[in-house]
């Protein structure tokens, strides 16, 4: 006895903490502040879920908590889509309807939960072709209200982080659905970060050894960046401020499951990977004088092939072939 009282409020200590830390995040958004029914959706969906919990073990409402982390803090949705995630799985979960969450958060937020229950099941599986009409529907409601599938999104990323506690052949069908489906759709969205998390996880169930082992090359690189990008960025740095743009030099790194990609699709080693290292410029535009954007832009390469050798072959030129 004296044990469980231990653990629940250990429990009840993690979701608040998980909760207090989604209400920071949203107050530190641009949204308005509509901290009450975010709460309000909290303590309802908290109530709803009572005494479930995921195979993790962790309290179920640690999930809704997660996915309007995700939808907040990835995804920059405001309260609507908070609510919506915080009640995602309410409907298909527990006795509550799409009539009850209307009556209590309105017909905005039960529509988009009604929306997320409506595609629950999958895509694949035994009822796979009735689960690709309703997924259908939900590619058609997009133009409806596109935070239905930003929040199924949010939803996915955190099952996949989650992954590890499904069994193996579940891991196995979760991972393929989500590369097949969602991370092209995170994709056509504009959400690169959320679609490279959810194509690495997937890579890292689909094939653990190839996993490891990129994983494992790129953190061997990860301390040699810094000094690269350093060095490399360092000359064109004192160009771009002598002739005044104001920029801003980014580095990246090629995620593993787009360099194994590449060493599938070329048959070549990871040695053979040119660019897993990549430095973007973004310079400040002029929108009301689009020759001058232009001429800056080519002026920055001018800067930047006057201090490298630049392959032709390897070059694309998306302004004159956008
Ligand atoms: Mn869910």
């Amino acid at each position: 006895m004296e044990e469980l009282t231990t653990r629940e409020q250990e429990d009840e200590r993690m979701v608040n903490e998980a909760f207090e830390h989604l209400i920071d995040t949203y107050l530190h958004s641009h949204h308005r502040k509509h901290v009450e029914i975010i709460r309000k959706a909290f303590n309802f969906a908290k109530q709803a879920h009572k005494g479930v919990r995921r195979l993790s073990g962790e309290p179920y409402i640690m999930h809704p908590i997660a996915v309007a982390q995700i939808a907040c803090e990835n995804i920059g949705l405001g309260s609507t889509g908070i609510c919506s995630a915080l009640l995602h799985d309410v409907v298909e979960d527990t006795d509550y309807t799409v009539e009850d969450i209307s009556n209590l958060f309105g017909p905005k937020i039960a529509q988009i939960v009604d929306g997320l229950t409506k595609i629950s099941g999958g895509i694949f599986g035994n009822q796979a072709s009735a689960q690709a009409e309703s997924f259908k529907k939900l590619l058609l409601t997009m133009s409806d209200d596109i935070r239905v599938i930003l929040v199924k999104i949010s939803d996915r990323l955190h099952n996949m982080r989650t992954l590890g506690s499904q069994l193996p052949n579940k891991q196995y069908k979760i991972a393929g659905e989500t590369l097949y489906i969602y991370a092209p759709i995170a994709h056509r969205l504009g959400l690169n970060k959320v679609k490279e998390e959810l194509e690495d996880l997937s890579f890292r169930y689909e094939h653990p050894e190839e996993y490891e082992n990129l994983k494992n090359k790129l953190r061997e690189m990860q301390g040699s960046l810094q000094d690269i990008f350093d060095q490399f960025t360092q000359p064109i740095r004192e160009r771009l401020d002598s002739v005044g743009l104001k920029y801003e030099i980014k580095a990246r790194i090629k995620s593993p499951y787009s360099i194994w990609t590449k060493m599938q699709v070329k048959h070549i080693p990871f040695e053979e990977i040119y660019d897993l290292y990549a430095v973007r410029i973004i310079f400040e535009g002029t929108p009301d004088a689009p020759e001058r954007e232009r001429q800056n832009a080519y002026l920055i390469f001018a800067i930047i092939t006057s201090l490298y050798k630049f392959q032709p072959g390897r070059t694309r030129d998306w302004i004159r072939q956008p």
